[in-house]
């Protein structure tokens, strides 16, 4: 059987977004699927718009997610005398001709054909003109005036259009440069490209790519275009919908592999499976899967699916993404952050949800709920916060002392309900009235930090009871 190759050829004129992530996924697992090839191509012949920065965003992001691809990558902006060479080739066997009408005549005739209700296209003025090159020569390729281009989509399925519907593309500017519908075509076929996968806003290029493809004597690849990604309000997937750069996702606190199992099922299923680790994703991923339909993007979604990764993920490695939060958010925290993870790794949905649930442990308290301060700081509660502070101040191995019970002994002296003890402690230690168990936090925060926070409590109550 013949090597498949796919590739992912972004053009660098923004970061890597999620409808381009999930595309490069899905040409990344054909290829992995069928033991190929997935390569990496960066279409940056639009100088204007390209940039380096791009460029480094859509590596960043794929590294991020781990899409490796195979090979060098390719650059289009380094691979134009090849353009120009197939474009002379294309002239030669007259399948391309110059063109120098102006943008002033285009511009009319467009206006002409709308108002007589007719697709705008190109009149083919110039197409048997034979024109020579010059500075102000266009280049455009000869669609054949009859006939139709048919091929066998692997999302759409067979699509079928008629050349007198395809006019002449312009396939190289005026400065030499190639347009898309050229270069993507040599480099696709200099690459052995065998399936083309691809966002469906080029299923209109398609026929006119497969017109080049034969003219340049070129086998033609396998086409499968991806339908869009819309946002939960049914309009397609844009900044206002939320993040679109992926990174964002790494900044949001998701962990990569969670994005990449979302981005899988974003447009592919797999009977009713939510949950695929990358192995499962390449053993079970196939064109035919492909949802006809666009997918909507849903957060909560991300969110759960990020949580049950977080569930799964190493407590160490889990602390480090904590710590890096932390640290973005200028916080210093001596806390032992493993600990903290194990507080939070069932509940929290992403690591700065995690960061928001512990930052009772890193900083200090802003003060206290005022319902729970109705509740817990009730008469009563100087005695046991007092009590408490006697029994932490006696300790002298904070690590391996039993908490739990020295509050369960200070219940039984001060011979009261749990909750009379139990309620203003954690106030104290947390400011909240629910939270993790009073001797876990007290373990984390220290001994210091513990008896300062208690301390800090009973004057408060004390203030509040005169
Ligand atoms: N550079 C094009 C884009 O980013 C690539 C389209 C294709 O894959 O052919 O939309």
């Amino acid at each position: 059987m013949k090597k498949i190759i796919t590739r992912f050829a972004p053009s660098p004129t923004g970061y890597l977004h999620v409808g381009g992530a999930r595309t490069a996924l899905f040409s990344y697992l054909y290829a992995r699927h069928n033991r190929g090839s997935f390569e990496l191509r960066i279409e940056d012949t639009d100088i204007e718009r390209s940039t380096q920065a791009s460029v480094d965003a859509i590596f960043e992001g794929m590294d991020w997610l781990g899409l490796e691809y195979d090979g060098e990558v390719r650059f289009q902006s380094q691979n134009l005398e090849r353009y120009q060479q197939q474009l002379d080739r294309l002239l030669d066997k007259g399948h391309a001709y110059y063109c120098n009408c102006s943008k002033d005549r285009l511009e009319k005739i467009r206006e002409q054909q709308k108002n007589r209700g007719e697709k705008p296209r190109y009149d083919g003025k110039c197409r048997e003109l034979s024109l020579t090159k010059s500075d102000d020569t266009i280049v455009r390729f000869k669609t054949p005036t009859t006939g139709s281009v048919t091929f066998d989509d692997h999302v759409r399925g067979q699509i079928t259009v008629a050349n007198e519907e395809l006019d002449d593309l312009v396939i190289a500017r005026a400065d030499g440069m190639p347009t898309y519908n050229f270069s993507v075509v040599v480099d696709d076929a200099d690459m052995g490209i065998t399936h083309v996968i691809r966002g469906d806003d080029h299923i209109n290029n398609t026929p006119r790519q497969i017109n080049i493809y034969h003219a340049l004597g070129y086998p033609i690849p396998e086409f499968a275009h991806v339908p869009m990604i819309l946002g939960d309000d049914g309009a397609r997937l844009s900044k206002r919908h939320g993040a679109v750069n992926v990174m964002q996702y790494a900044v949001d606190g998701y962990l990569p592999e969670a994005v990449l199992n979302y981005l899988v099922r974003l447009g592919w299923s797999h009977g009713d499976q939510e949950l695929f680790t990358k192995d499962e994703m390449v053993t079970l991923f196939d064109l035919a899967g492909v949802n006809k339909a666009p997918s909507s993007f849903n957060t909560s979604k991300l969110k759960w699916i990020n949580q049950q990764y977080i569930q799964q993920a190493d407590v160490g490695r889990l602390a480090e993404l904590l710590a890096k939060r932390l640290k973005s958010l200028g916080v210093e925290s001596r806390v032992d952050l493993a600990a903290v993870v194990g507080l939070f790794q069932e509940r929290a949905q992403t690591i700065n949800e995690m960061a928001d649930m512990g930052m009772f442990l890193f900083k200090e308290l802003d003060g206290y709920d005022e319902k729970a301060v109705q509740k817990a700081f009730k008469p009563g509660a100087e005695d046991a916060l007092q009590a408490v502070i006697d029994q932490c101040q006696v300790i002298s191995d904070w690590q391996s002392a039993d908490l739990h019970q020295l509050i369960a002994d200070v219940v039984t002296n001060l011979d009261v309900g749990f909750g009379k003890v139990g309620m203003p402690v954690r106030l104290a230690l947390s400011g909240q009235a629910q939270g993790p168990a009073n001797d876990v936090i007290m373990k984390i925060i220290g001994q210091e930090e513990t008896i300062q926070r208690l301390s800090e409590a009973l004057t408060f109550v004390k203030n509040h009871h005169q």
